[in-house]
C-alpha cells in the first residue's frame, strides 16, 4: 500500500514565485497564467529564495533525496518528486500527476569511452522514460499545477503545445493521465511516426500544420493569448523545475561529486537551462562546490545557438532551420536563448555543431558497443568526438553525455541508415541483415565468413 506523505507548509508559495530573468521586481503566483514578464516581456522563471532551504545544511538535503530512490510512499518514487521542495512544494499530493518519472540510468560508456579515449565516459539516459524522452521531467511539473489550478477553479480548460515530437508525446500522456484535455500543434511531415502517434493514442487533439516548429510555435501562442488554454512550452518555466532535476540527479548518482563536462543536445533551448538551474541550487545550497563546464550541442542544420556563440553572444541570431535528422532539435530561433547564454557563460561552457553525417556516424558508432542511440544523442556524441579531437575534452577528465531520448522511437533513422539511404550521410557502420535460404550449410557457410 502507499503511504500518504506529510503536507506541504503554507509558506510555500511566498518563497517560491515567478519573477522577470531579466530582473523586473515583481513576483507572481505559479497559478497565475502567465509566461512572460507584463513589464518588459522577458521569460520569467521559478525563483525558490534560498533563506527557507538553508534550514537544512548540504548533508541532511543529501540524505533526505537520497532516501526517497525507489521508495513506494507517494510522490516521492518518482526522480522529479524525490525533490519535491526543490521543484513545487505547495502542490496538494493528490494533485501530484506523475508516472514516476526520472531516476533513469546514469552508466559507464566503457567500450565506447575506451574508443573515443576519454575512459571516464557516462550516458544519462533520459530516454528510459514513459514518453521515451527527458520532456516528461518537465510535463509531471507543468499538468501538476494545472491540475492544482483547476482543482481550485480557475479557468483553464485544456493544455496545448507546439512540439517537434517529444513535448507532444509527454504532454499528451500526462494531460491525460490527469484526464484533462491537450491540442497539440505539429509541423505536418516533419515528426517520426512514433512521435506522431504517441498524442494520437492519448487521445489529445492533434493539429498537423504545413510549416514548420516555429510556425507553430507563433500558432501556439496566440492561441494561448486565451487564458483557459495553457501554454505547455519550455517557454513556459515549470517546464524548466522539472527538468533541473536530471543535473541534481547526475551529481547525486555520482555520491554528490560533479563531472567535469556534460555535453547535451540543443534545440529551444530549455534543457541546458535547466541543467544550469540545477546545478547552481546545488552550489548556492552547499551541496556541491564547483560547476561541471556543460556543452551544448547542435545540430549543423539548425543551429542559431552556434552561430550566436561564434560572435561571443553579441546578439541573439536566428535561422531558418533546415530539415535534419535530429528533428526534435530542429529549431531556428530558440525561446530559452537568454537562459542559455548564461548557462554557457556561467559555466566556462561551450557550443558546437555536428553535420548530418558526423551525427548519424556518431550513433551508429556508440550502437557497436550496446546502446540505442537517438539522432540527438547522436548529435551530442558527434561534438563530444570533435572535442575530444581538439584536446579540450582531455582523457582524463569526467564526462556525461546526455541521451535525451529513447532511440526506438526514432527507427526510421535506423533503417534508413543501415539500409545506406540516408541523404548526406555516409553509412560507414552499416550492418544490414543477411538474408539465406533456411538450409543449414548456407548458414554454416555464412558464420564461417564472418566469425573466424
Ligand atoms: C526537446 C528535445 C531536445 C532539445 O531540448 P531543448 O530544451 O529544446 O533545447 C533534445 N533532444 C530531444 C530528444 C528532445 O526531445
Amino acid at each position: 500500500m502507499l503511504s500518504v506523505a506529510e503536507p506541504q507548509s503554507q509558506t510555500d508559495s511566498q518563497t517560491v514565485y515567478f519573477r522577470c530573468i531579466a530582473g523586473c521586481s515583481a513576483k507572481h503566483s505559479i497559478f497565475d497564467v502567465i509566461y512572460r514578464c507584463p513589464s518588459c516581456g522577458s521569460l520569467l522563471e521559478v525563483h525558490h529564495e534560498r533563506e527557507p532551504l538553508k534550514k537544512r545544511d548540504a548533508s541532511q538535503w543529501r540524505q533526505l533525496f537520497d532516501s526517497r530512490v525507489g521508495t513506494t510512499t507517494w510522490p516521492y518514487g518518482s526522480g522529479v518528486w524525490g525533490m519535491r521542495e526543490w521543484v513545487i512544494p505547495s502542490l496538494a499530493d493528490e494533485n501530484i500527476v506523475s508516472m514516476c518519472e526520472g531516476n533513469t540510468n546514469l552508466f559507464w560508456a566503457e567500450r565506447l569511452g575506451k574508443q573515443l579515449g576519454v575512459p571516464d565516459l557516462w550516458i544519462k539516459l533520459c530516454g528510459i522514460s514513459h514518453t521515451g524522452s527527458f520532456k516528461d521531467l518537465g510535463m509531471t511539473v507543468l499538468v501538476s499545477v494545472v491540475k492544482q489550478m483547476m482543482a481550485q477553479g480557475s479557468s483553464v480548460k485544456a493544455v496545448a503545445c507546439a512540439s517537434t515530437g517529444d513535448t507532444s508525446a509527454a504532454l499528451a500522456a500526462y494531460a491525460a493521465y490527469a484526464g484533462i484535455p491537450a491540442i497539440i500543434f505539429l509541423p505536418a511531415g516533419k515528426v517520426s511516426t512514433a512521435q506522431l502517434i504517441q498524442p494520437v493514442a492519448n487521445g489529445a487533439h492533434v493539429l498537423a500544420l504545413d510549416t514548420d516548429f516555429d510556425g507553430c510555435m507563433k500558432i501556439v501562442q496566440e492561441v494561448t493569448q486565451d487564458k483557459s488554454i495553457y501554454l505547455a512550452n519550455s517557454m513556459n518555466s515549470l517546464r524548466i523545475e522539472g527538468q533541473k532535476t536530471v543535473g541534481i540527479e547526475i551529481a547525486k548518482q555520482f555520491d554528490w561529486e560533479v563531472p567535469d563536462w556534460i555535453v547535451i543536445p540543443v534545440g529551444n533551448l530549455g534543457n541546458i537551462s535547466a541543467l544550469h538551474k540545477g546545478f547552481q541550487l546545488m552550489m548556492d545550497l552547499g551541496l556541491i562546490t564547483r560547476m561541471p563546464r556543460l556543452v551544448a550541442a547542435q545540430a549543423a542544420r539548425a543551429n542559431p545557438f552556434y552561430e550566436s556563440f561564434k560572435t561571443g553572444f553579441k546578439e541573439k541570431i536566428s535561422v531558418t532551420a533546415q530539415n535534419t535528422l535530429a528533428n526534435a532539435i530542429r529549431i531556428g530561433s530558440p525561446v530559452s536563448y537568454e537562459k542559455a547564454v548564461k548557462a554557457i557563460a556561467e559555466t566556462d561552457g561551450i557550443v558546437e555543431q555536428a553535420t548530418e553525417n558526423e551525427l548519424a556516424a556518431a550513433a551508429a558508432h556508440a550502437d557497436l558497443t550496446g546502446m540505442f542511440t537517438c539522432p540527438h544523442t547522436g548529435v551530442a556524441l558527434a561534438v563530444l568526438t570533435k572535442l575530444i579531437k581538439r584536446g579540450v575534452i582531455k582523457s582524463s577528465d569526467k564526462t556525461v553525455v546526455i541521451s535525451t531520448a529513447h532511440g526506438l522511437k526514432f527507427t526510421d533513422f535506423k533503417v534508413g541508415y543501415h539500409e545506406s539511404s540516408l541523404e548526406e550521410v555516409t553509412s560507414q557502420y552499416a550492418n544490414p541483415a543477411v538474408y539465406l535460404p533456411a538450409n543449414a550449410d548456407a548458414v554454416k557457410a555464412e558464420i564461417e565468413k564472418r566469425i573466424s
